[in-house]
């Protein structure tokens, strides 16, 4: 078990690749805090990983609320002593072309993608800085690195989300505290909601591997960078994609 008695929080692990992240972690041994913010799907989550041996815990907390957040990360420590990982996975989208996008959809998916981000490793550096260990992990996207039509908001949140975990890489590496950037590419999960079928159709004809990713693919990734076998990757910016900007 590549990630075992590490206590990692994930936050939007009430479903889709959060929830695959949940349960990815937990079979490799970790000790799972759920964080979402729909009290079923969390305690869907962490009765599956129970009924399945493993141990978590569940939070309904708003990634954009510093205070629940930092009230979390003081129940965490209390509970497990410790907080090796935090993945940074809780995302949303408001997609529109610029000419017709609010100020209001722009700031609503920068509040969540990114201040949610700065405001989770905000709440844990201390204990992981306290430690002398932690991995900091942020779920960023091929949008971030290419863009995508429709998406000004959603690629400036998920540009800045590397570029955040590249000034942690640097500032924390010498404490013992790794950062990375995953860019999954596009993941069948509730968040494909809003693109119509005829463009996921299209999305699949671009990728060499001829599909849509799976959100374990995703979840497979933040294990393995979790784990001690990634010890020497810090400021990574990990595409994975099936290729899809080949
Ligand atoms: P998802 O299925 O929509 O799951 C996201 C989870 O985050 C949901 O459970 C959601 O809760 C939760 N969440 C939303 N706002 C939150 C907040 N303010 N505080 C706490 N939790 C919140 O999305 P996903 O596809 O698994 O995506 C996970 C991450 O990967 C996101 O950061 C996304 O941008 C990124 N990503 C996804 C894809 C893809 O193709 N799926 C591609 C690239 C990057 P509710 O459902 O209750 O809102």
């Amino acid at each position: 078990m590549r990630l075992k008695d590490k206590v990692a929080i994930i936050t939007g692990a009430g479903r889709g690749i959060g929830q695959a992240t949940a349960y990815k972690f937990a079979r490799e041994g970790a000790k799972v805090v759920v964080c979402d913010l729909s009290p079923e799907w969390i305690e869907e989550t962490v009765e599956t990983i129970r009924e399945k041996g493993g141990e978590s815990l569940g939070f309904v907390v708003d990634v954009r609320d510093l205070v629940a957040l930092e009230k979390m990360v003081a129940e965490v420590v209390q509970a497990y002593g410790h907080i090796d990982c935090l993945v940074n996975n809780a995302g949303i989208v408001a997609d529109s072309q610029l000419k017709n996008m609010t100020g209001a959809q722009f700031d609503r998916v920068i509040e969540v993608n990114l201040k949610g981000v700065y405001n989770c490793a905000k709440a844990v550096v201390d204990v992981m800085l306290r430690q002398q260990f932690g991995v900091i992990l942020n779920a960023s996207s091929v949008v971030g690195l290419y863009g995508n039509f429709g998406q000004t908001n959603y690629a400036a949140s998920k540009a800045g989300v590397i570029g955040m975990s590249n000034t942690w890489a640097r500032e924390l590496g010498r404490k013992g505290i790794r950062s990375n950037s995953v860019c999954p590419g596009f993941i069948h999960t509730p968040i494909l909601g809003s693109i119509p079928d005829r463009v996921l159709a299209a999305l699949e004809e671009k990728v060499p591997l001829g599909r849509l990713g799976k959100p374990e693919e995703i979840a497979n990734t933040f294990a393995f960078l979790a784990s001690d076998e990634a010890s020497y990757i810090n400021g990574a910016v990990i595409e994975v994609s099936g290729g899809i900007a080949l």
